[in-house]
């Protein structure tokens, strides 16, 4: 709708350029100073934003400059099979504290272990009120029936962390899949218009795709939309964790990468960051797997972009720190065969962060700004 386009229009430019005027408002969001005094009003009446200090100008009145209002808050959580980022961002998605939280090796202990770290950084961060949660998980959820549907590389009772997480904390919890977050923190933080379609890829420990298309996360039924990590790929190829075998995600995954370093160097890379760093370094057959593993990407996203015709895909994943090597080779293979549209391909703004941004805008899309 054209109101929500324009109130997030004027939200993101104090986010970003705070502190402003209304009048500089008005002249960088191109839209009419009544307008932007309305949105302004209703966005100070729902305490997002507040009034601060006086401007300075050579002549005529002093404006009164606008600010994020930073007593409030958003947890995040950016949730991956063995580990967990746990964030206290304010409202603009700026990570405030940070903190890692390994998960136990029993599955039972795993939930339990997340409720107590939340319930912790709360504590820390007692002089903030929190607008809600928002989790970035690896897996397909019924919204609904707010049970996971899909979450192959999961071994812990992940549908329920929603409920558990609001019992402990009285906070309003929204989950979703990472790609899904990612592809609608594209639209809540980055420079997409939220008009044209996009498809975010999460290249992580398996490959998620969250679509955004006609204003809106395309679902599915159930939810289970955009696993096109689970297309076969090769029939013959390795078992992936789904049951099927060759999906797109056992060639084009981290795991993919570190598994033809293992093959070409004889010896397995640490960690997936670790095969990155040798890459940047110039050892050949680190190099070579990466581009082992970009061409698989590249092939996967040619098969998108035929299928989806997205004015953009956008890359979320540790590969995108090693984007001046991986993107001109995904990208060659990505356009190897003819496309009717050529999307644009680009790593997503907040690289590292990406993920716990996406966690952000769940709960500022739940909150419906
Ligand atoms: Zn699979």
């Amino acid at each position: 709708m054209p109101r929500q386009i324009n109130r997030n229009l004027i939200f993101n430019q104090v986010r970003t350029r705070q502190p402003i005027s209304r009048a500089d408002l008005a002249r960088v969001s191109g839209l009419q100073r009544s307008t932007v005094s309305l949105i302004v009003e209703e966005l100070l009446a729902e305490r997002w934003i507040v009034e601060g200090s006086l401007g300075r100008l050579p002549r005529g009145r002093r404006p009164t400059f606008l600010n994020l209002n930073g007593q409030r808050g958003v947890l995040a959580l950016d949730i991956h099979p063995f580990q967990t980022t746990l964030a206290v961002t304010d409202l603009g998605g700026k990570i405030l504290a940070e903190k890692l939280i390994v998960l136990p090796v029993n599955p039972q202990k795993v939930i339990g272990a997340i409720v107590d770290a939340i319930k912790k950084m709360i504590a820390t961060h007692c002089d903030r009120s929190f607008d809600g949660i928002g989790m970035s998980l690896p897996g397909r959820f019924d919204l609904q029936g707010e049970k996971s549907i899909f979450a192959p590389n999961i071994d812990w009772p992940i549908g329920r962390i929603k409920s558990r997480v609001e019992q402990a904390t009285g906070l309003p919890v929204v989950v979703d899949n990472v790609a899904n977050a990612c592809a609608l923190s594209e639209v809540w933080f980055g420079e997409s218009d939220g008009l044209h379609d996009l498809v975010v890829i999460n290249v992580s420990e398996g490959l998620g795709t969250g679509i955004f298309a006609n204003g809106r996360i395309l679902r599915g039924e159930g939810g289970s939309a955009g696993e096109f990590g689970h297309v076969q790929v090769d029939p013959n190829g390795l078992p992936c964790s789904c049951g099927s075998r060759g999906c797109w995600e056992t060639v084009a995954s981290n795991r993919a990468g570190m598994r033809y370093f293992k093959e070409i160097a004889q010896k397995p890379a640490p960690t997936f960051e670790e095969l990155l760093k040798e890459a940047e370094t110039g050892d050949a057959s680190a190099i070579k797997a990466i581009e082992m593993m970009c061409v698989a990407l590249g092939r996967g996203m040619h098969m998108i972009a035929s299928a989806l015709a997205p004015s953009e895909i956008v890359v979320v994943g540790d590969i995108t720190t090693l984007w001046h090597m991986a993107g001109p080779m995904i990208e060659a293979e990505m356009r190897r065969n003819p496309l009717v549209r050529v999307p644009r391909l680009r790593p997503a703004h907040e690289g590292n962060t990406a993920r716990l941004r996406s966690a952000v805008a769940l709960v500022m899309n739940e909150n419906s700004l």
